[in-house]
């Protein structure tokens, strides 16, 4: 069979929409939600139930995912937030250099060449990271798993001081996983690679801890909204995850203070049947918020310079994901063989619990990038920012008077 089988790139994985790929999507998103814990669970036994303790490891890991869930944040599967090619295209300042000047940076001083963000959130890397700066404003809560793109950072610290600029005297949030210096893996979740996902607090009460559950008694309803509405429209936000109970709140809250309700319907998932919502619901997103920012300029330069880090040995070669529809007869050993991955990678990546396939169902195959017949990663393209309609000036509102003349000056 051979190439005809090896369907497209898997575009979903990261950056580019599967816009009419819904079923498959659907599928293998919920394939993926049900092994979360299998795959947060990290040693990869496939669990057996006979073994001693694994009853207790399958439970605590099945509590760490719904604790932690990124996992179901292979919102990859999503339909992505933004009509593909809408809105503006990126420069980096690596674009106006030639090959040769990026190769002798690169050789001499690889910083000046900036954070580079390398392909999809769930399978990718990180060059040049920035860590995000300690500030009595925020708490880091791993310093050493917060790294990110300079947009990443610069994003985040943006909203936050914008709550802290109409709230003085804020309490601090905490800043759960960024990502790791250089990217990559980083247990329990699967995004989290490419330094664009920030796990973060809600604001809730004075006493509040890292991970608590937000609630209707303990929602900092204010506070929390400006944050979110200083990301969707200060921000390059690609993506909100909020739980569904926690979105009902805010957006209550939203219109309640007036908040435009067509915008409202537009960002928030919830109480909604518009396309395409940025803040959406994932299992385990009740106790923090996820944000993935896009990172143009860090994306761009990656696009830019990827080959040339692989080359060079900079950086290894992240993943990236063929769809395959198996046939009768195939099994995972003879995929395996076939994409030159293994087993346990494939079953990683389609949540697998065992080594059954089945025919004509689609799996992700894992192959390693930089090869030559490895795609290049993807050109990123920031949507316009969703921003609320201007307020309608109020016939009672102090500015309008001047409109109307002197008459009422004074
Ligand atoms: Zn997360």
């Amino acid at each position: 069979m051979g190439r005809s089988t090896l369907v497209s790139v898997l575009c979903a994985l990261g950056i580019a929409g599967c816009a009419g790929r819904a079923p498959e999507a659907a599928r293998s998103r919920e394939s993926l939600q049900r092994v979360v814990a299998e795959v947060s669970a990290e040693p990869g036994q496939g669990a057996p139930a006979a073994a001693p303790g694994a009853a207790a490891d399958e439970a605590a890991a099945a509590e760490d995912a719904e604790a932690h869930d990124d996992g179901v944040e292979v919102d990859d599967d999503f339909e992505p937030p933004v009509e593909p090619g809408v809105g503006a295209a990126v420069h980096s300042p690596l674009a106006s250099m030639t090959e040769a000047q990026i190769e002798e940076l690169l050789a001499k001083d690889p910083a000046a060449l900036g954070p580079m963000s390398l392909g999809p959130t769930n399978a990718g890397a990180l060059f040049n990271g920035i860590r995000m700066p300690e500030d009595p404003r925020w708490e880091l809560v791993d310093p050493n798993h917060a790294w990110g793109t300079r947009e990443t950072v610069e994003s985040l610290e943006r909203a936050i001081a914008e709550v802290h600029r109409q709230y003085p005297g804020s309490p601090k949030l905490y800043i759960g996983h960024i990502s790791a210096r250089s990217g990559g893996r980083l247990s329990p979740h699967k995004s989290h690679q490419a330094g664009r996902d920030v796990d973060i607090s809600y604001f809730l009460d004075a006493r509040h801890r890292w991970y608590q559950r937000a609630t209707a008694a303990n929602l900092d309803r204010e506070r929390t909204w400006a944050f979110v509405r200083a990301l969707i429209t200060e921000t390059d936000v690609e993506l909100i995850l909020i739980d569904t109970s926690v979105q009902r709140l805010l957006k209550e809250h939203a219109l309640k203070i007036g908040e435009d309700k067509g915008w409202l319907d537009e960002v928030f998932q919830f109480g909604s049947r518009k396309p395409r919502p940025l803040i959406r619901h994932a299992r385990g997103h009740a106790n923090h918020i996820h944000i993935r920012f896009y990172s143009p300029i860090a994306q761009e330069s990656a696009v830019r310079a990827y080959p040339l880090l692989v080359k060079r040995g900079a950086i290894k070669p992240t993943t990236y994901y063929v769809r395959h529809t198996a046939k009768k007869g195939q099994t995972l050993g003879s995929l395996a063989r076939q994409y030159g991955t293994t087993v346990e990678a494939i079953k990683r990546a389609n949540g697998l619990r065992s080594t059954a396939i089945q025919a004509k169902r689609v799996y992700n195959i894992p192959r390693a990038g930089g090869g030559p017949a490895a795609p290049p990663l993807k050109h990123v393209t920031v949507p316009p920012r969703r921003l609320p309609p201007p307020r309608v000036a109020d016939p009672s509102v102090p500015e309008r008077r001047d409109d109307i003349g002197p008459a009422l000056g004074g």
